[in-house]
């Protein structure tokens, strides 16, 4: 395998690792990782997979995490129908042509033809809104906060990827209904907060909180926020979460109106927002490395694994010396207690709050297991060896740097917790490096071009229209007219097709458009009269653009 590394008899024992590389084949290689760790198989109905309980274990983490998070918000949860009636879904017209394409349906049962056929949600506003007006009379039954935990089908026609991009995917939609759009903007910023949290401080994954430009809103929203990933290997930008204002346009069309304390009647406010398994995805991409996948402790199912090794020929590898150990057979009585040792100490992690495991099994060598649990990506291989026993350490090995430390087994419980959150802190601030590192600041087109080229993101002073982003779409890089040409050509133009055509552009060279990934919330100076990069007119903002996911 090409991954044996430890063992000095490279024994093929079995077909372990990865044979695309990152950096080399980023595609197959994030194929075979999420395959080969077990996270995910794949499905014979395209765009579907299984989440095996490893990566299901992430999920399971994140929303234990956000569930609670939410409910001290005062969130509540609920369950809605899988199904919306066709009249139902119609309701919103913005919101539906958003999703038209993408929508499943079912026209059959059994062989008999439905008489109207029924869709199966793609997001759940039009199902939950008709029973939010029943339900809602009073400003004493606001605000109204729900949660659920679900699957949603969007029938995507853009290449599959297993968690970010798949057909049908679970997520946590929230769906909540305010008296005034003061307090439904707060919450749009709450949550959008408790996302970059899941993706920051859970995953390890930096993120970029910003403003969704007209036209890569949510359909129906007043505003769109989200939270913006970015994978510097594949160059391409992946948006996180999003946290919608939906402001008067649902609860207009659905009818939920309450009686104000001045017996009036109003409309409410209403925000929806959703986080899905593709933060798994992002995590994968961003952490993961030839050897497989790399997993931040906080997520990980298995935060240590202990191996014991009783039989070796093993040689073990620190970063400057390579210090073979004896060829030991061990007698039967100090194997036992070897594996004894593991299992006290496993038990003494156990109780400092440390999810461990020992992997007794006798039929593969050490070198196999740690290919094993590398391709696993666990925080820590804790490596119990003969010269161990005698000297009362174990020696623990980071899977995110390679780092190998001696610790006294006394010591161990106290350690082992410091030095995985020590991990934690460390793939993060190296993430945020290299993302921050992927953001250029240009203000010419050639730069912004330049910028895409180098697989990075732009940061550049944008008018904030529509139209800019359609042209940038459609500007073919070799074309990069002089600003002074082509500002007339814009003037006449001035429509939303901006956003369109900034993807359609750039989209000719290599299939790969780009287009505003947000308006980050945190934005540099902006001198008054700076042009726009696409337009030429002042621009209004700094928008963030990538390709992307
Ligand atoms: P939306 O309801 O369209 O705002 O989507 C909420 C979030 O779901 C987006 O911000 C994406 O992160 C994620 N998402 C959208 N489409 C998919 C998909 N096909 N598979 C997995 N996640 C998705």
């Amino acid at each position: 395998p090409k991954q044996q590394q430890g063992g000095e008899g490279k024994k093929k024992e079995t077909k372990l690792g990865l044979t695309a590389s990152k950096e080399g084949d980023f595609g197959d290689w994030y194929s075979q990782v999420v395959v080969e760790s077990e996270m995910i198989s794949y499905y014979d109905v395209s765009g579907c997979y299984i989440l095996r309980p490893y990566s299901f274990a992430i999920w399971d983490e994140i929303k234990n995490w956000f569930d609670a998070r939410i409910k001290e918000l005062g969130v509540q949860n609920a369950y809605f129908p899988l199904f919306i009636t066709e009249d139902v879904l119609m309701t919103e017209k913005e919101h539906v042509e958003g999703f038209a394409p993408e929508v499943a349906w079912v026209t059959k049962s059994g062989s008999s033809e439905l008489d109207r056929p029924i869709a199966i949600r793609p997001t759940s506003e039009t199902v939950m809104y008709p029973y939010y007006a029943q339900w809602i009379r009073s400003h004493r039954d606001l605000p109204l906060r729900l949660n659920q935990w679900t699957n949603v089908v969007r029938w995507e026609f853009k290449h599959p990827t297993p968690f970010i991009r798949s057909r049908e995917f679970l997520w946590q939609e929230g769906h909540t209904v305010f008296a005034t759009k003061e307090e439904a903007d707060t919450e749009v910023y709450q949550i959008l907060d408790l996302y970059r949290r899941v993706y920051e401080e859970l995953l390890a994954v930096p993120v970029c909180k910003g403003m969704k430009s007209s036209k890569e809103k949510f359909a129906g929203a007043l505003y769109t926020t989200s939270v913006e990933a970015f994978i510097p290997t594949s160059g391409r930008g992946v948006q996180g979460a999003t946290s919608h204002c939906l402001g008067q346009n649902f609860s207009k069309m659905f009818g939920i109106e309450f009686e104000t304390e001045e017996k009036t009647r109003q409309h409410a406010w209403q925000n929806s927002w959703g986080l899905t398994t593709r933060t798994i995805g992002v995590m994968v991409m961003t952490h993961g490395d030839d050897k497989g996948v790399v997993i931040p402790p906080r997520v990980a199912q298995i935060q240590v694994v202990v191996i014991p090794i009783p039989n070796s020929k093993l040689r073990r590898q620190c970063s400057v010396v390579v210090i073979p150990i004896p060829n030991s057979k061990l007698g039967e009585e100090a194997v036992k207690a070897m594996l004894d040792r593991a299992d006290a100490i496993a038990a003494d992690l156990k109780a400092a709050g440390v999810r461990v495991t020992v992997d007794r099994r006798d039929n593969y060598t050490p070198g196999w297991k740690y290919n094993f649990w590398e391709l696993r990506g666990v925080p820590l291989r804790l490596e119990l060896g003969p010269r161990d026993m005698d000297s009362g350490v174990a020696m623990l090995a980071r899977r995110d740097n390679g780092g190998k430390q001696s610790c006294a087994w006394g010591e161990l419980a106290a350690a082992v917790p410091k030095l995985l959150e020590q991990q934690q802190a460390e793939m993060y601030a190296k993430a945020r490096a290299e993302f921050d590192s992927c953001i250029e600041r240009v203000t010419t087109w050639d730069d912004f071009m330049a910028a895409l080229e180098r697989k990075h993101m732009a940061l550049a002073p944008w008018c904030d229209t529509e139209e800019s982003e359609e042209e940038v779409k459609r500007r073919p890089p070799c074309l990069a007219i002089p600003l002074a040409t082509y500002l007339p050509l814009l003037f006449m133009c001035d429509t939303e097709e901006s956003e369109e055509e900034v993807k359609r552009r750039s989209a000719t060279k290599d299939a790969m458009g780009a287009k505003t990934l947000c308006i980050p919330l945190e934005q540099p100076d902006l001198p008054e009269g700076t042009p726009c990069f696409v337009t030429g007119a002042p621009a209004k903002c700094w928008a963030l653009w990538g390709r992307s996911y």
